[in-house]
Order: structure tokens, then C-alpha cells, then sequence
């Protein structure tokens, strides 16, 4: 079995920059997501040339003071200093089995970085090289369109009977939101489990942020119709619903979506298939329900990863998920062959703002003795936001 870990050659995947790709790349065309933040220190030229000698210096000088998490969307320049690589919630649990390093250096996004801080004690201090590095996602639902949710629920007479099922990629408000109502946390691998569980409390299932990830494994894990979903808007007045159609649905859908996940589409999927005989396609669940039910197989990052680990010498895969990870896995297994399913660039723009440069500022800071970046949640938030973790590591 091949390490995709590491940080291999990047192989060509016959893939294409689009120019929106590129616009996003750190310009603040997406304000809502990057957050809108500039770096508070002087950043490092990208074309050092000394920039790994830089970064390999201040992580010895700092020791087993320092722990760096590197999620698998995060570019290979950065994912090579990464002492453990994983997704969101692996990241968080590895943070919180290393209670001896006093700074958790976290490659990834903003709700990312909040959950480690959530799971770790309160004199580790968890840092994010760039506090622009949003997640679009989590950012469709804020804490006072999920309250204002909340009282149309109530006002529509169903919240008694409503239970919040939180993905992963949820900002701590929400997470926090989701302990105060006795809902659960979930991930792409555990949320056919967080369903069943939920549905054993209650009648209804909220589901924040991601509205695929939600009606996927509704519909496909759980046998509902596509008609015992409902979309809530948080952008129309009552979400854009009626009082029967929340009395009627089974799972009210936050309309929320994976930027990067959302870009695939069944066409993607029609033209691989075209294009190499024989290849099966393998999808994450953030994808459209059209493109899950056109794809051979639907799992998380890490189902992906040990799915192709797996795959015989001389099979052929299109993946649906971002493009860095599918890179690395494609240049880690060259006995198979492994593309990407778009044909265009489907990077994440925000975990992309994590590179070099700021990876370098942030631990010659914190060996120079400055504290920069830290993401801090507040002790009441935590608190429920912990609940709410605590209530998924304990789904039966
Ligand atoms: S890949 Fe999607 S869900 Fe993950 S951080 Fe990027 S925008 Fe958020």
C-alpha cells in the first residue's frame, strides 16, 4: 500500500485552470468565505527560494512544542510539514490526543481549527496560518439565520418534534446551536448512523449546512422519498416554506452546499464514462444527488482513499472530490489509472489560502515567541458545541 500522505510529484490529470478558479485564489472575490482578512504580519516573498529550508528550521527550533495538522485538501507544499494528515474530525481527535504540544498548527479552515480548539485543552493554543482560509459551506448558515429557523419552527408548531443533525463543516455557533437543541455532529462516514439516531428522538431531522450530504443519505441510506424533503432558505421569509410543508416533511434541508463538491455534475459523469471504458466513478457525498445516483460508489475522503488503496493493478477511476487529494492519490498509485471527474480545476479556493509563506511566518512566530492566528471559542460556546461532538462519538 502507497503513502498518499506524502507529498509526491504532482501528476497531470488532463485537467484545465478555469479562470473563476483562479479569480478566487485568494483575490477576496469571495468575501464570505475568506473572510475579508489580511495576514497581520510580513509575509514571506512565495519565491523565496529558502522558504522549506525556513519552515524545516522553525518547526526544529520549536520541537514537540509544535504539532501541525494537514487536512487532505491542503496543498503538498504545505501537507510535507504536516506531522498527521486526516479529515476535519481526525484532525481534531489527533489534536486532542497530543495534550503535551502547546501549539496546534492547523492546515485547514477556519471551523476546522474551532473544532481542534473545542476538543483540546485551554492552554494549547490552536493556530490558523491564514484566518482568511473560510469554508463556504460552513458560512451559509450563521447563528442568527439558524435562530431565526429556530422560531419558525416553533411558530409553525413542529420545533418540539425537530431534532438538528450538524455536519462537520458547521461553524461552532452552529455546533453549539446543535448541543442547546439535544442534536447531534456528524461526518460524511457517520451521517446514515446520526440520522438513524436522530430519527429515534424525534419525528424530524434538521440538517445543517450541507443540503446533498443530507438528502443523500436520507434518500439513498434511509429509503425516504425525495418528497419527505423540504429546502429551507434562509434567505426567504420562512425559509420559503409553508406550514404544511414543514408539518408534511420528514427532513428539513439547510440550503447550503460544498462550492468545490457542487461544480460536478451528471454531465461530468456521462462524458468520463465516454471518454475511458470501463472506469468507475467514485464520488463524495457533498455532490448533487443527480451525480451520487449516476456515480458506481459514494463515500467520504477516507473511504476514497482506502477504496483506491485497495483497487486492483490496471483498474480505472474518475474521482469526485477536491483536487489536490486526487492528485496526490493518482501520483501515489501509478499501476492504476486515476482522474480526476472534471474536466476543469476544482481546487478549494479557501483551504488553498494555506500556503508556504504563511505556514512559514506562522512557526518562525511561534518559535520567535509570538502567539499570531489563534482561534479561540469562547467557554459557553464551546460548551455546547462539545455536547454536541460528544453526542456523535457516542451514536450506537
Ligand atoms: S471543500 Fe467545500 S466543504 Fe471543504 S472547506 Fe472547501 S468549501 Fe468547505
Amino acid at each position: 500500500m502507497r503513502d498518499v500522505t506524502t507529498a509526491p510529484t504532482p501528476v497531470d490529470l488532463d485537467v484545465q485552470p478555469t479562470p473563476l478558479a483562479l479569480l478566487l485564489l485568494g483575490r477576496e472575490a469571495d468575501p464570505r468565505s475568506e473572510r475579508g482578512v489580511e495576514c497581520p504580519g510580513d509575509l514571506p516573498a512565495p519565491s523565496d527560494p529558502d522558504l522549506v529550508a525556513r519552515a524545516r528550521a522553525a518547526k526544529e527550533r520549536l520541537g514537540d512544542r509544535v504539532f501541525v495538522l494537514g487536512h487532505h485538501y491542503q496543498r503538498d507544499e504545505v501537507i510535507q510539514f504536516a506531522d498527521v494528515t486526516g479529515d476535519s474530525f481526525k484532525l481534531a481527535r489527533d489534536a486532542a490526543n497530543r495534550p503535551d504540544a502547546e501549539f496546534i498548527v492547523f492546515c485547514g479552515v477556519h471551523f476546522m481549527a474551532e473544532s481542534a480548539d473545542i476538543l483540546t485543552s485551554d492552554d494549547q493554543a490552536v493556530v490558523l496560518p491564514d484566518l482568511a482560509a473560510g469554508c463556504s459551506m460552513a458560512d451559509m448558515a450563521t447563528a442568527e439565520q439558524v435562530a431565526e429557523c429556530w422560531d419558525v419552527l416553533t411558530e409553525a408548531g413542529v420545533a418540539d418534534a425537530v431534532v438538528p443533525v450538524s455536519y462537520m463543516n458547521s461553524s461552532a455557533d452552529i455546533k453549539a446551536f446543535t448541543g442547546r437543541h439535544g442534536g447531534t455532529i456528524c461526518t460524511s462516514s457517520n451521517a446514515e448512523r446520526a440520522l438513524n439516531w436522530a430519527f429515534q428522538q424525534g419525528e424530524k431531522v434538521l440538517f445543517l449546512p450541507d443540503q446533498h450530504l443530507g438528502r443523500n443519505t436520507a434518500v439513498r441510506d434511509l429509503g425516504m422519498s425525495l418528497e419527505d424533503c423540504v429546502l429551507y432558505n434562509p434567505h426567504k421569509p420562512n425559509g420559503g416554506l409553508t406550514v404544511e410543508q414543514l408539518r408534511d416533511a420528514k427532513m428539513i434541508l439547510w440550503r447550503g452546499h460544498c462550492s468545490v463538491h457542487g461544480r460536478f455534475s451528471p454531465e461530468s459523469v456521462e462524458d468520463v464514462r465516454a471518454r475511458i471504458p470501463g472506469v468507475r466513478v467514485l464520488v463524495h457525498p457533498e455532490c448533487k444527488y443527480e451525480v451520487v445516483e449516476a456515480a458506481d460508489e459514494v463515500g467520504s475522503t477516507e473511504y476514497i482513499i482506502k477504496a483506491l488503496d485497495a483497487a486492483p493493478a490496471g483498474s480505472k477511476w474518475a474521482i469526485g472530490t477536491e483536487l489536490n487529494l486526487v492528485r496526490r492519490v493518482a501520483a501515489a498509485h501509478p499501476d492504476k489509472e486515476i482522474v480526476f471527474l472534471d474536466k476543469t480545476v476544482c481546487f478549494c479556493s479557501t483551504m488553498n489560502r494555506i500556503d508556504l509563506p504563511h505556514l512559514v511566518w506562522t512557526l518562525e512566530s511561534l518559535a520567535d515567541g509570538k502567539l499570531v492566528n489563534r482561534i479561540d471559542v469562547d467557554s459557553e460556546t464551546e460548551k455546547f458545541a462539545k455536547q454536541a461532538l460528544e453526542q456523535m462519538l457516542a451514536l450506537p
